[in-house]
């Protein structure tokens, strides 16, 4: 799932190449990936493009004060093309959900790969209409994200810190793979409770909240949507790499599983030597 780091590299790339540009043309390949009913999405077409922007992991295209709004969930993906294909999108079984085209025969595809389809797409007046974006949290990259902001925020929070970084409602744009990075960047354990850490520790945790996204965003910026994806897995110290080596400590990187997710951490950086208890392998320590 692309995070904050990808979605404002994916923001600069649309900026760079769409801003001026005319739509032309919108099509759905799938019904179901638009949630708004009015305007339609034939509001957006003539419409010049103002301006690209990011909520949280939203984008936000200004065609001239309509707004196409997008989250691409877990299995989304942006493909951009110079020279869009001439056949029209029709509804059915493609992986592409939504295909925008530009003046110049430029164009992009909003795609999603497997079954559970929660690729969603918005056209609307103002942005703040959409409900995900109308109940985010602050943005942890903007300067007013200070230290004292997160404090308060952390206080107030009695709940798992990995869980709390990841809550859109409380920090908008961190998901499952910046959180596990991190948190291990802080030495901190994922299911510490917030509202707990003293405030070294939460200076820890902010810091490298702050330096993790930057870095990333630092990373990802200039890289054309394609090559986004690869960035991010070969920028990951923990996440998705179980049983490979911690590149602080040469511990090895363990992971926690839940129903339909999994986290990794390094237990001799972030929980003081003592694995976690993971639903998978304590069943055959007993
Ligand atoms: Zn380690």
């Amino acid at each position: 799932m692309p995070e904050l780091p990808e979605v404002q590299a994916l923001v600069e790339f649309l900026r760079e190449r769409t801003e001026g540009l005319v739509v032309t043309g919108v099509e759905l390949g799938s019904i179901s990936v638009l949630k708004t009913f009015t305007p339609p999405p034939q509001a957006l077409v003539g419409a010049p493009v103002d301006g690209v922007a990011r909520h949280g992991k939203f984008l936000d295209l200004d065609c001239g004060g309509t707004h196409l709004v997008f989250h691409l969930a877990r299995a989304g993906w942006l493909r951009w093309s110079d020279a869009m294909p001439a056949t029209v999108l029709r509804p059915g079984k493609s992986p592409i959900a939504l295909r925008v085209r530009f003046d110049d025969a430029s164009g992009f595809d909003l795609t999603e790969a497997g079954t559970k389809k929660s690729l969603a797409a918005y056209v609307v007046g103002d942005p703040g209409l959409v409900p995900g974006i109308a109940s985010l949290g602050p943005d942890p990259l903007t300067d007013d994200f200070t230290l004292e902001v997160f404090a308060a925020i952390a206080a107030s929070h009695r709940m798992q810190v990995k869980g709390m970084l990841r809550d859109q409602s409380i920090i908008a744009g961190v998901g499952n793979a910046y959180s596990d990075e991190v948190l291990h960047v802080a030495k901190l354990s994922p299911f510490a409770l917030a509202a707990t850490l003293d405030a070294e520790e939460v200076e820890r945790l902010y810091t490298a909240l702050r330096a993790t996204l930057t870095g990333a965003v630092t990373a990802a910026s200039g890289k054309p949507a394609k090559e986004l994806k690869d960035a991010k897995r070969a920028g990951m110290r923990v996440h998705g790499r179980t049983g490979q080596t911690c590149p602080e400590c040469g511990d090895v990187v363990r992971e926690v599983s839940f129903a339909d997710s999994s986290l990794q951490y390094c237990a001799t950086c972030q929980t003081g030597g003592k694995p976690l208890a993971d639903r998978r392998t304590s069943k055959f320590l007993k």
